[in-house]
């Protein structure tokens, strides 16, 4: 039997041992004391390990090189993953937007019934071992022929000593969480094996805001809303859109956080180094011009009230005074006071709050990571490596990234187990 090694026991290196043991030698490698370290922690540690959905929804939750993952998802569907699933014994549960769970909400469990499997399997995986060099070697044509023509991968060297493979599958995962242990080895692996990276984000994440006004609405949550991210567009006076979305947000501290922002970071990132601006319409379902008549319609109803006193109807107390300090209205104004232009003013507000984000918050926050291992290197049915025979990569490692909704776990069983085999 091929022997093959798997570097990292997370999600992608774990499936793709399952779909490899019963043709390969498979030993996995982890540097942790256990395996899935970031499954505990995923969905809350609830663990959201697929999106029951078909395939051209899954590849629309892509963001980035979706179309790479069309081989590895057609050999295993999200179908395909809940059935394995169930077949190791694994009750799951299906939430709202076709989330689903296991039905303990135990994110252990998912790890737990890979593990049990491997274990009846007889696959080894040695744990607090680091995987420090993949071995390559250049080969000939033919063993009379000195003319080399390929590299091809040997096995790996670790701080406990060289383990042989004829195949090694790299599931490092990216560079997010790196308490978790995914601390981008695997992309120093690619880089000094030949191939390319390409430049790696946070992803999924929350962003900076220039504007100190986040910190004072720090913990208020917003459903409902709609968010814009648009950039100057060079020598132009216009903005261009890069991302809509509609929904919840929340501000913190450093800025925003919360489903339609983390999933806008993963858009934004090309447009770091220009000025990017978010803007919120707090009331998307009406028009400026509804929103003017509910103003004033609100101010009707208590003409001598103060400004100040006036908001409670229309905004989350957080924001009261954020709003009235933007919208340069005396706050000891009387509603009867405010003129039509000033109510326009609120209701353009309102529907164009407007904040400038600095940048993506780090990986240490950041829910996957963009980029990695090119995926121009990579053969998208076998994982192999265009470049080295043998040497394999599966998961977050690989220039892949998708929204939220267990898209992203789905990445690494379809590439793992496509590795695998
Ligand atoms: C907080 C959080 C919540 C998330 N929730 C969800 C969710 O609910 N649904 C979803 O679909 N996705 C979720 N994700 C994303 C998902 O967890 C990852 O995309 C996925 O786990 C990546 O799997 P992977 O196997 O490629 O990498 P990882 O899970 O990162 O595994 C890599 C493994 O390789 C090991 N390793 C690294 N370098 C070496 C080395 N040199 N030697 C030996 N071992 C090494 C690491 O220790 C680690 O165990 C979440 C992520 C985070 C951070």
């Amino acid at each position: 039997m091929k022997r093959m090694i798997i570097v990292g026991a997370g999600a992608a290196g774990l499936m793709a041992a399952l779909s490899a043991c019963d043709r390969y030698n498979v030993t996995i490698i982890e540097k942790n004391e256990k395996a899935g370290k970031k499954i505990y922690i995923t969905g809350k540690g609830r663990c959201n390990l697929m999106n029951d959905c078909d395939i051209d929804t899954f590849l629309k939750n892509v963001v980035h090189n979706s179309k790479f993952m069309y081989s590895s998802i057609n050999a295993f569907s999200p179908q395909d993953t809940y059935e394995y699933f169930s077949s190791l014994g694994l009750p799951m549960k299906t939430e709202r937007g076709n989330r689903v769970f296991p039905v303990s909400d135990r994110a252990s469990d998912v790890t737990k019934a890979l593990t049990d499997e491997l274990k009846r399997k007889n696959v080894k995986i040695l744990y607090n071992t680091t995987v420090r060099k993949i071995v390559t070697d250049k080969c000939s044509v033919s063993p009379d022929e000195d003319r080399m023509i390929d590299i091809i991968v040997r096995g790996v060297e670790t701080d406990k000593g060289f383990f042989p493979g004829d195949v090694v599958v790299v599931a490092t995962g990216g560079l997010s969480y790196p308490t978790t242990g995914s601390t981008g080895d695997g992309l120093r692996f690619a880089e000094e094996s030949g191939l390319k990276i390409t430049e790696t984000f946070p992803a999924l994440c929350p962003l900076n805001i220039k504007e100190e006004d986040c910190k004072k609405m720090m913990g208020l949550s917003l459903k409902n809303v709609k968010v814009r991210f648009s950039v100057k567009q060079d020598g132009k006076n216009k903005r261009k859109l890069i991302y809509e979305d509609f929904g919840e947000m929340l501000f913190t501290h450093f800025g925003v956080s919360g489903p339609c922002i983390l999933s806008a970071s993963n858009y934004i990132s090309d447009y770091l180094d220009k000025d990017i601006k978010l803007f919120i319409d707090l009331k998307p379902a009406l028009s400026n011009e509804e929103l003017e008549q509910r103003i004033k319609k609100d101010f009707d109803g208590f003409r001598l009230r103060e400004y100040q006193n006036s908001l409670g109807q229309l905004l989350p107390r957080l924001m009261i005074p954020v709003i009235i300090e933007r919208s340069g209205i005396s706050p000891s104004k009387k509603t009867a006071d405010i003129s039509e232009k000033e109510i326009r003013r609120l209701a353009e507000l309102l529907k164009n709050f407007e904040l400038n984000v600095i940048g993506l918050r780090s990986y240490n926050e950041a829910i996957v990571t963009r980029g990695g291992v090119s995926v121009k290197e990579i053969d998208p049915k076998t994982m192999e490596s265009k470049k080295v025979k043998g040497l394999r990569f599966a998961g977050e490692v690989l220039d892949v990234d998708a929204l939220t909704g267990g898209f992203n776990l789905q990445i690494a069983w379809s590439t793992g187990h496509a590795a695998g085999l």
